[in-house]
């Protein structure tokens, strides 16, 4: 019976990472989210329900538009199948539990804050501050409102601390998802996503700088760092701190 587990959660993993795909398309265009409904962006047939199955449509059509031929982006099954993937990596962790659903809410904002970051160079508020009041929301649930209010102005703190350090260093965009990210893990899966997210951030910087792609003025995007550090906050922080503990 395990099985119908996994389909249904791969199916609301599909079904929200066409969501995201959704958000990720539209917001930078400054379009709507509710409407129009979702159309082919070149001949804009109205797509009916058939040509909207998450991955499975654009499989089948072959990555084509079914009435006009032309191409459609790779990416919107790509964010389909990483979301999915992601909603299921949340479950194994945290079973059939608040902190899933919550899991999921984070993995939503995370996905298409760091896709929009690459594109645009951006994390826009309106993806960062619904983020937040979902945090919020969600504590009550799972870590507990305060706990949930702390890890939020603490990394909001430190951010905000290194954005005037460094004279513009880190985005706004990046600090308000900080602030989401300490709401939804608490302050120590924000310290271990602080953490992460730096290192990650270095090593791809340094090896940028090393292969000759950037120089040391060469601004790093650093919202998609900070959602791959905070996914793996939000499964893995008991584990994290324990192994560290084990090191002293
Ligand atoms: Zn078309």
């Amino acid at each position: 019976m395990e099985i119908v587990f996994y389909l249904t959660v791969a199916a609301i993993g599909l079904v929200f990472g066409s969501f995201t795909a959704l958000l990720i398309t539209r917001i930078p265009m400054g379009e709507s989210i509710v409407s129009p409904p979702s159309h082919c962006s070149h001949c804009q047939t109205k797509l009916r329900v058939l040509d909207l199955v998450p991955l499975f449509s654009w499989l089948f059509l072959k990555g084509r538009c079914r009435y006009c031929q032309a191409a459609i982006s790779i990416g919107y099954p790509a964010v389909e199948f990483l979301t999915m993937v992601l909603f299921m990596g949340v479950f194994l962790r945290w079973g059939m539990s608040a902190q899933t659903v919550a899991g999921w809410a984070l993995t939503i904002v995370l996905v298409s804050a760091a896709f929009i970051d690459l594109a645009e160079g951006i994390i826009p508020d309106i993806i960062t501050i619904p983020g937040l009041a979902l945090g919020l929301a969600f504590s009550f649930f799972t870590i507990g409102f305060f706990q949930a209010l702390g890890g939020a102005v603490a990394f909001l703190g430190v951010l905000l601390l290194v954005a005037v350090i460094s004279k513009g260093g880190m985005g706004g965009g990046d600090i308000k998802l900080a602030a989401v990210i300490g709401a939804f893990t608490g302050l120590p899966g924000a310290v271990i996503t602080l953490l992460l997210s730096s290192l990650l951030g270095s090593v791809f910087g340094v090896t940028l700088i090393l292969l000759g792609k950037a120089g040391r003025k060469t601004p790093v995007k650093f919202g998609p760092f900070l959602a791959v550090g905070a996914y793996t906050a939000f499964l893995f922080t008991p584990e994290i701190v324990s192994w560290y503990m084990g090191l002293w």
